[in-house]
Formats: structure tokens, C-alpha cells, sequence
């Protein structure tokens, strides 16, 4: 099996940033609804410096390389999803280490780090209509698929579709954290932003993962 090195993770970076340009209005749409109408404009922001960042060499580790995205990402952006995806980066960098290359195992391990980082940091639970409903979802099925003997890439669509369940899952929830929260009742019947991007992050990572880590 080919290992996931950096250039796939450069890669999925590379397609996150181009996905969430594409769906910047989309995104900020989502946030007029519940929130304040910037977070497309916050990740905008944010990955469009990571592009930055990254277009003068890929670092030649793993943790190099995430931990240059979380810091860019805790730096350019505002809101509260640039600490929060910042920190995801962050952790998952601290778990993979200063390697060249992750196996599926270690991608898991270090996706697992990058939610509890966002946990320990927000501290959203299920159903409190964050990020953390897209997220928490596709980590668990990137897990059950491996174990259940999956290719790295298959277990990247089967995340890619839990994020995308958790997702819409968000529509009826009345938000419990940040600013969709003041809202009370009113959070009702919107899909959550950042479970949305959270939705794009992992579809972006099956893209990158597809036929290039067995
Ligand atoms: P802000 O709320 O500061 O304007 P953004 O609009 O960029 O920041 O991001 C809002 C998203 O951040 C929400 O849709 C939600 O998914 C996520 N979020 C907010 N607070 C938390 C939290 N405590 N834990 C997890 N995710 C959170
Ligand atoms: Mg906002």
C-alpha cells in the first residue's frame, strides 16, 4: 500500500482551500441564518493564507506540514472556527509526529486527536449543533471501516458521507454553543455552517485519498 505522505496531505489542504472558495457564499449564507454571516468568509480567509503558506514547499514532515496549517488557520481567522479548525490541525500534527509518510491507523489516530482537540477547546457534545455532529460521525466510520478492513480510501468516503448524514442531521437541532446558540428556538431548521464545512473537509480528504493510498 502506498503511504498517505506529505504531497496527499498537501493535497487535501490544497482541495479544501479550492472547495471552500467555491462554496464561500454558501457558507456565509448558512452563518446569515444562525449566526453572522462570515464564515464562509472566515475560511475564505483562512485557507486562502494556508495556500499562501504552503506555496513556497511542502515541509518535508507530516507534523510539519499540519501543524504550519493550525497555526496559519489560529492566526488569519477571527471567528471561532479558525481556533477551532486550527487546533484540529494542530492536534492532528502533534499525533502523526515527524514523519514522511502516515498508514491508514495513523491517519485515524491523528483524526481522532484532531476532534478531541476541538472538544477540549469548544467543548460541544453531540447534538449541539456544531461542527462537532459532522465531524464526530465521520471519524467513527474512517474507525469501524478500517476495522472492518476497508482501503484507507474507502474508509475516506464512508467519513465523507457520515460528515454529510451529520450534517443534515444539524437541520432540526437547536444550537447549544456559539452564536447560533443566542438564537435559542429560532436555530431550528438550519443546517449548522460549520458542520458544513466540516461536511466539505472530509469529502475534500476522500478526494485526495482516492486511488492514491491502496
Ligand atoms: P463565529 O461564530 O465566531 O462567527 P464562524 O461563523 O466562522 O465563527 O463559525 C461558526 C461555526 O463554528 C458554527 O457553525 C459551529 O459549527 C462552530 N462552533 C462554534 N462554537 C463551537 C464550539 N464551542 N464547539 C464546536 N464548534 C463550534
Ligand atoms: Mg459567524
Amino acid at each position: 500500500m502506498a503511504g498517505i505522505d506529505t504531497a496527499v496531505l498537501a493535497d487535501w489542504v490544497s482541495r479544501f482551500g479550492a472547495a471552500v472558495a467555491e462554496k464561500r457564499d454558501w457558507l456565509t449564507e448558512l452563518d446569515s441564518a444562525i449566526g453572522d454571516a462570515d464564515h464562509g468568509a472566515n475560511m475564505d480567509r483562512g485557507m486562502s493564507a494556508v495556500g499562501e503558506k504552503l506555496a513556497a514547499g511542502t515541509p518535508a514532515t507530516v507534523d510539519e506540514l499540519l501543524k504550519t496549517v493550525g497555526m496559519t488557520l489560529v492566526s488569519s481567522v477571527g471567528g471561532a472556527s479558525g481556533p477551532l479548525y486550527g487546533t484540529f490541525f494542530l492536534r492532528m500534527g502533534m499525533a502523526a509526529g515527524a514523519v514522511s509518510e502516515l498508514d491508514g491507523p495513523a491517519l485515524a489516530a491523528a483524526l481522532r486527536a484532531g476532534l478531541d482537540g476541538i472538544v477540549a477547546r469548544g467543548k460541544a457534545e453531540a447534538g449541539d449543533k456544531t461542527m462537532f455532529d459532522a465531524m464526530a460521525p465521520a471519524v467513527d466510520a474512517f474507525d469501524a471501516a478500517l476495522a472492518a478492513d476497508s482501503s484507507v480510501a474507502d474508509a475516506a468516503r464512508a467519513a465523507a458521507e457520515a460528515a454529510a448524514a451529520g450534517r443534515d442531521a444539524t437541520l432540526p437541532l437547536v444550537a447549544r454553543k456559539g452564536r447560533a446558540s443566542y438564537l435559542g428556538e429560532r436555530s431550528a431548521g438550519h443546517l449548522d455552517p460549520g458542520a458544513a464545512s466540516t461536511a466539505i473537509l472530509f469529502d475534500t480528504l476522500a478526494d485526495a485519498l482516492a486511488g492514491s493510498a491502496g
